[in-house]
Parts: structure tokens; sequence; C-alpha cells
């Protein structure tokens, strides 16, 4: 389950190249499918990229002064057009707002506010948000199967195959 907090009226295009990719900070929320998709687009071994620590299935990019490792210097980013972007790149501009654990895995999402694409572009349309709530549901499944696959005894290594 996916919990949106959005405003419903705004307009957004991404300007990164203005905000020298603001969002791109290091640290980004990742799951054991994003590795695997990474892994597989880069040659990049899972430890050269992301920080492994398990977290109830979330992990987090690797970030180099404080910017995400994969950001060049033009505020592009490496894995665009890769089809290995991580789902939450996939999201702008939203944001990784927590994970609830209960019954349900439930994420919350949240516009990134800072983001000064708000106010340009195309309305934030219905299907837009649909988009949104897809890779949202994309990443709880892939928490989920992450978790499962542990409970079945799988190491993260093998997971990440
Ligand atoms: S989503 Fe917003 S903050 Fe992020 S790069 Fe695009 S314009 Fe900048
Ligand atoms: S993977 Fe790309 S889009 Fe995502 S934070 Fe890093 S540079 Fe930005």
């Amino acid at each position: 389950m996916v919990l949106i907090y959005s405003e419903p009226s705004a307009k957004w295009r991404c300007v990164f190249r203005e905000c020298k990719a603001l969002c791109c900070s290091g640290g980004k929320e990742i799951t054991a499918g994003d590795i695997k998709r990474i892994a597989a687009a880069t040659g990049l071994s899972p430890d050269e990229f992301a920080e492994l620590e398990d977290d109830k299935g979330l992990f987090r990019l690797r970030s180099v002064d404080g910017a995400c490792l994969f950001l060049r210097s033009d505020s592009s980013c490496k894995l665009h057009g890769t089809g290995a972007k991580p789902i939450f790149c996939r999201m702008y501009p939203f944001k990784f707002d927590g994970i609830i654990y209960a019954d349900e895995v439930v994420l919350k999402v949240r516009a990134f506010k800072e983001c000064p694409g708000f106010g340009r572009g195309e309305k934030i349309n219905e299907q837009f948000e649909a988009r949104i709530e897809e890779l949202g549901n994309q990443f709880v499944k892939e928490i989920k199967d992450y978790l499962k696959a542990k409970r079945e005894g799988k190491t993260p290594e093998e997971i990440f195959k």
C-alpha cells in the first residue's frame, strides 16, 4: 500500500540542470530489486554502489561528497536510459517519507517541497499520480519479496544475484 502526500493541483517539470540535481543527494533509498538491476546494467558489485546494511529490506545508494555516486558533474544521472534507475528516482518529485511495517507494508511518499520544478510544466494529473502509485507498489513488493527470501534462509548475496 502507498500513501501519497502531495499538492493535487501543482504543476511540475524536472529542471535538474538549473537546480544541479538538488534531490540527488547520497543515501537514496533502494530495494534489492534496484540493486540487482543496477549491478546487471553497470557490471558493478552491489557493495561498490550500495550500503548493504539490511534495514528491513531497505538499502541505500552510496554517496561521494554528499551526492549520489551516479551523479555526473553536469547534473545528469549515469543510470538514465539504462533501465536501472532506482524506483525512487523515477518517482521524482516525490520522495521517500518512511515505511510502516504492520500486517501490511505501507510506504509513505511525499512531494519534495524544495523542488524548483513545481509550478513549471504540465499539471500533475491523475495519470501522473497513478504512475507514482504504481512505482510505490513496486517498491513495496520488492521489500516484501526480500523479507520473504530472508525468512526462507537466503543470504543477501544470493538474493542480489
Ligand atoms: S525533481 Fe526537482 S529537485 Fe530533483 S532534479 Fe528535478 S527539479 Fe531538481
Ligand atoms: S541514481 Fe541517478 S537519479 Fe537517482 S539519486 Fe543517483 S544520480 Fe540521482
